[in-house]
């Protein structure tokens, strides 16, 4: 077993130290030892296998194909960028006007460019401004608006957003009071009406956007809301910014301000196809006033998170858009041609749903293509080199082709064929 102090002097590491600091190095070589302890490696592989390790992909922040099915999939970090997001990024990386006015050499508003790219999108909106979240959106408004007051919300609507974490606790955190209404699975008007008061703050209404509650059931419009005196905030999650005829039932902004809404929350990772960020869209005052909050600062988007946002809402087309209107038919035959290039490999084609998911759209299914292959191949395709999620389904390996941008079919191939 070669020495450490040998190996960190020896002509392969040399460089190493300086380029990635001696207690990086030290780890590093210190992992390869134990695994020729362990018989996994030959004595004279340690210093290779060490800078192999030093220089690998990273362990997370790893590219994977998203073949779930799931548009837009939390775990795997929802929506996709356009090409034109993806260039500002890169941009931005380095020192950029966000804050600063180029013309005037001075100070200016964070994220202008966003925010002016945002408001043309809807101009049924009089202010908007970014957070860093939906959630941070909903804990803005609540601390700046009904911190020590009541917030109204249906019972039917106080739901959890997903990892443990429930809407209820997340308003409370802020030191404003929830006032339930209705039931579970009906809440009418009058419910609203008898419960606003002195205390009232704000009326919350939160789209279900992760379930669906169908029989007997009754919820309240916001237009049925807006002349009660108190504002009406509408956290519609999913993104829109205007009604997509392919998702009828899906909530957008410019409709809820239409129908009287003083504040629209919505998620920019969700179907609008953009960076995570947390979109507030309404009245100059209330829109100020959350802006204006010490906590703003705690929760304001990043200047990477503006780039990106700004280019998505002016490309106006994304690959969650894409994805969302193909059609059925493209995917078949993408399915087909994919599983063509599988010569000897027990591949199959064949038609699958995909959702939205995310938070949007709940219930709503998208016709879909798939391949599928036996279930042993499922392991394998995730921790190749270029990861392939899939899901499993009756003993299949099935990868769905919708949530997929076209020039991706390539790396499916090669994924599926490096398995063996
Ligand atoms: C997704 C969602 C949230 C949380 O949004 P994030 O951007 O993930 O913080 C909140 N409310 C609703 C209705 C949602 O769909």
């Amino acid at each position: 077993m070669p020495r450490t102090d040998t190996l960190l002097a020896g002509p392969e590491l040399a460089g190493a130290v300086e380029r990635w600091g001696r207690t990086r190095v030290k780890s590093a070589v210190r992992a390869a030892q134990q695994r020729c302890r362990d018989g996994a490696l030959a004595p004279e592989s340690v210093a290779e296998s060490a800078l192999a390790a030093l220089r690998g992909p990273p362990v997370s922040g790893r590219a994977v194909v998203n073949a779930t099915g799931v548009l837009l999939h939390t775990n795997l970090g929802r929506a996709t960028l356009a090409d034109e997001a993806i260039t500002a990024l890169t941009t931005a990386a380095g020192p950029t006007d966000v804050e600063f006015d180029l013309e005037a050499g001075v100070r200016s508003r964070r994220g202008r460019g966003a925010l002016a790219a945002l408001a043309a999108r809807v101009p049924a909106a009089a202010a908007v401004h970014v957070v860093n979240n939906n959630a941070a959106a909903l804990v803005l408004t609540a601390t700046a608006v009904a911190a020590g007051r009541e917030i109204i919300v249906s019972r039917g609507e106080l739901v959890e957003i997903g990892d443990g974490f429930r809407l209820p606790a997340l308003l409370e955190s802020t030191g404003a009071r929830i006032h339930e209404v209705g039931t579970t699975n009906r809440t009418s008007a009058a419910d609203y009406r008898n419960a606003v008061d002195e205390n009232t703050a704000m009326i919350l209404k939160v789209h279900p956007s992760n379930f669906t509650m169908t029989g007997f059931t009754a919820a309240v419009d916001v237009a049925q809301l807006s002349g009660l005196g108190v504002p009406v905030v509408v956290d519609t999650g999913s993104g829109l910014l205007a009604p997509e005829p392919a998702l009828p039932e899906e909530p957008d902004a410019a409709s809820a301000l239409a129908a009287g809404a003083a504040l629209v929350l919505a998620s920019g990772d969700k179907l609008l196809g953009g960076p995570q960020a947390g979109l507030m869209l309404g009245e100059q005052e209330l829109v100020r006033r959350c802006a204006r909050h010490p906590l703003a600062r705690a929760l304001r988007a990043d200047k990477l998170t503006l780039a990106a946002l700004e280019a998505t809402l002016r490309a106006g087309r994304t690959p969650t858009s894409t994805a969302l209107h193909e059609q059925a038919d493209v995917l078949r035959v993408r399915a087909e041609a994919i599983a063509a290039q599988l010569d000897g490999i027990p591949v199959s084609v064949a038609p699958s749903q995909a959702v939205i998911g995310g938070g949007g759209a709940p219930g709503v299914p998208l016709p879909s293509w798939c391949v599928e292959l036996p279930e042993r191949y499922a392991q394998p395709l995730r921790t190749g080199a270029d990861p392939v999620v899939g899901r499993v389904r009756d003993d299949r390996c099935v990868l769905d082709l919708r949530a997929i941008p076209a020039a991706d079919d390539t790396r499916i191939v090669a994924a599926v064929r490096a398995c063996g």
